[in-house]
């Protein structure tokens, strides 16, 4: 969801795959296989949708609850709910792991 897109900070927090439990989301250190971990860029960014079917766009992202709190496409909207940032990322990774 980074790249050429105006708003975004690149922070590239909305590319680490998230984990549900009991209804809430979770960031885990997990980052998609796309993302160039170095500069926090997608290296599919115009092809995204095509060849990552696990890709969110903007509107779906924030309907599910994946940019943290402070990005700039959800920090305005009333009672966002954003993943939790105070959790043990890679825990969550190995939950995520599991899941699969
Ligand atoms: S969380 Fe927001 S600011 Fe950060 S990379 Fe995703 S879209 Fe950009
Ligand atoms: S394909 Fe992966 S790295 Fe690229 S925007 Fe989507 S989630 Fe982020």
């Amino acid at each position: 969801m980074k790249g050429g897109e105006d708003k975004c900070l690149r922070c590239a927090r909305c590319c680490y795959a998230k984990v549900i439990l009991d209804g809430e989301v979770y960031y885990t250190d997990i980052p998609c296989e796309f993302l160039d971990v170095k500069t926090n860029l997608c290296r599919i960014y115009e092809d995204r949708f095509e060849k990552n079917p696990e890709c969110l766009s903007i509107e779906e992202g924030t309907r599910l609850g994946v940019f943290p709190a402070d990005c700039p496409y959800v920090r305005d909207i009333k009672r966002y709910k954003a993943p939790h940032t105070d959790c043990d990322t890679a825990e969550m990774g190995r939950l995520y792991l599991e899941e699969d």
